[in-house]
């Protein structure tokens, strides 16, 4: 559809009036008017979709550095705000993974390397 601008409006208008009568028209409003707000719906229910996948992208993709709070991409091995390292430190004496930001081991107490 082309641009419609206010004297092509008034034309159709001209247009429905004549060929339906003046009666006609608080109906045709009315059907008018239904199909605007089942757009509106519809375009809303879309909206709602795209804001819900850009959200579950954002928290799939990110995670939110343990030392600086920084958002950083789920893959990294370091963060790129503080440089630390975001892998789970494993213990070079018994080889137990520890939590993030652990400086001893839990289970034989070794200190980890950073
Ligand atoms: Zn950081
Ligand atoms: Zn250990």
């Amino acid at each position: 559809m082309g641009n419609l601008g206010a004297p092509e409006i008034i034309l159709i208008l001209l247009v429905i009036l004549v060929l339906f009568g003046a009666k006609k028209i608080p109906e045709l409003a009315q059907g008018l008017g239904k199909g605007i707000r089942e757009f509106r719906k519809a375009s809303r229910d879309i909206q709602d979709e795209i804001e819900h996948e850009v959200t579950k992208i954002d928290t799939e993709a990110k995670v939110q550095c343990y030392f600086c709070k920084a958002s950083v991409s789920k893959d990294a091995k370091h963060c790129p705000s503080c440089g630390k390292s975001l892998e789970q430190p494993k213990c070079t004496k018994c080889g137990n993974t520890n939590l993030l930001g652990s400086r001893f081991c839990k289970e034989c107490g070794q200190k980890l390397d950073e």
